[in-house]
């Protein structure tokens, strides 16, 4: 059945999920290689040094920060900003995704989508700083694409910004009508930059200890879920 958007008492719950570290675990190494290869070919410097923080960060500002790092100037930035993205999805997308991400998808995570989108009461999105190609050719090496509305989320190639990611997701989720109902939207994701960017929407916010963040920097989301046990009882309690 199609979900209808009747209004904030009873409209289906949107879950916006994150993806590194929410929902796979160490499956960035090939999209960080792709990024510094779209530096590379873009600005001609080599970026591929030690991991900077990128958790929780939007490809785009991963970009920037290793940029600066290099000497290269904000125009300069800004005006490659788009070439970047184009090459790191095409470079990812074109082989530099492992073909097999099955391996890392967190445990329970496929049961728990799987008995999350056969309800009628739940809308399965993404909120996530990969670039949008990445994002679904990362999902769908890990057998997960599927489970998502293919037009639902918010991306790093929205917005360099995750601020704002969640706005875009639920304009996408409500079009063509209003945006989906911020009481009836839950961010999940898994570093104090998701529960920002959530926040920022006056969203709930459900975090995971799944990514590489203790639960004691957590403590300013609705609740803190250390497996996906714990996540889907979060999920029914602030869902339901
Ligand atoms: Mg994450």
């Amino acid at each position: 059945m199609t979900p209808q958007h009747t209004g904030a008492a009873t409209a289906p719950s949107l879950l916006l999920f994150d993806i590194d570290g929410t929902l796979l675990q160490k499956a960035s190494r090939e999209h960080a290689v792709a990024l510094y290869g779209a530096l590379k070919s873009v600005h001609g410097v080599d970026c591929s040094g030690p991991p900077s923080s990128a958790a929780g960060r939007t490809d785009g500002e991963i970009a920037r920060l290793l940029l600066q790092t290099a000497g290269i100037d904000d125009a300069g930035i800004d005006s490659g900003a788009q070439a970047v993205a184009t090459e790191c999805c095409r470079i990812y997308a074109d082989g530099g995704c492992p073909p097999d991400l099955s391996g890392h998808v967190v445990p329970g995570i496929p049961t728990l989508l799987q008995r999350l989108s056969g309800r009628d009461d739940i809308r399965l999105g993404l909120v996530t700083g990969n670039y949008e190609e990445v994002a679904k050719t990362k999902l769908a090496a890990a057998g997960l694409l599927p489970f998502f509305e293919p037009w639902i989320g918010g991306f790093g190639s929205d917005s360099e910004n995750r601020f704002d990611l969640p706005p875009i997701a639920r304009e996408r989720a409500g079009s063509p009508g209003p945006a989906w109902p911020q009481d009836r939207t839950i961010v999940i994701g898994d570093t104090p930059r998701d529960i920002a960017c959530a926040r920022a929407d006056g969203l709930r916010v459900i975090a995971v200890t799944t990514g590489p963040v203790a639960a004691s920097e957590l403590g300013e989301a609705d609740a803190v879920c250390v497996d996906s046990a714990a996540l889907e009882q979060a999920i029914a309690s602030m869902a339901g």
